[in-house]
């Protein structure tokens, strides 16, 4: 099974309350091998709710506690960012995921970049705080901005239809 971003599927999780729907998700979603997942919703924050970002740091260092997740207004949220982040990994551990696919630039998915805090969409290289804790644990992660399908039909096994 392979974990995926719960927006690139078209769950309308996002901050704003919609979604990032993926074409590539999309065509391959009918297989069932993929697991919806939203670690904001997972820690308790609402949809819609304020755009987060993290604050000086990526989420490596969210997980150290040597910086936060805050809204737009500076509301901390990083209890909430952490508590989704271990939500996730319970999913890991109860069903037997293999990889991760997850929404690049997010503060909770992000795999290869995120924003820098400052709201103005700065990217900096850095995962978000779920994708980090992810790759504590070797789960191996993609974003949907690098996946290829073929590299997709790899990670979903030999009995993938085109
Ligand atoms: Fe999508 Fe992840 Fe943001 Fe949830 S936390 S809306 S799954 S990018």
């Amino acid at each position: 099974m392979i974990l995926v971003s719960a927006c690139l599927l078209g769950l309308n999780t996002k901050y704003d309350g919609k979604a990032n729907a993926d074409s590539l998700m999309h065509k391959y979603s009918p297989l069932g091998k993929f697991i919806p997942v939203c670690p904001e919703q997972l820690g308790g924050l609402p949809t819609p709710r304020e755009p987060v970002e993290i604050i000086n740091g990526t989420g490596q260092e969210v997980l150290l506690g040597q910086c936060s997740a805050r809204g737009e207004r500076g509301e901390e949220v990083t209890s909430q960012f952490i508590r989704g982040a271990y939500e996730v990994l319970k999913l890991v551990e109860m069903v037997s995921i293999t990889a991760a696919i997850l929404k690049e630039r997010s503060p909770s998915c992000g795999v290869n970049y995120i924003y820098d805090g400052s709201f103005a969409h700065r990217k900096i290289p850095g995962q978000g705080v779920t994708s980090a804790l992810l790759k504590q644990y070797n789960i191996p992660i993609y974003s949907e901005e690098e996946l290829t399908e073929e590299k997709l039909i790899e990670l979903l096994g030999d009995d993938t239809i085109r």
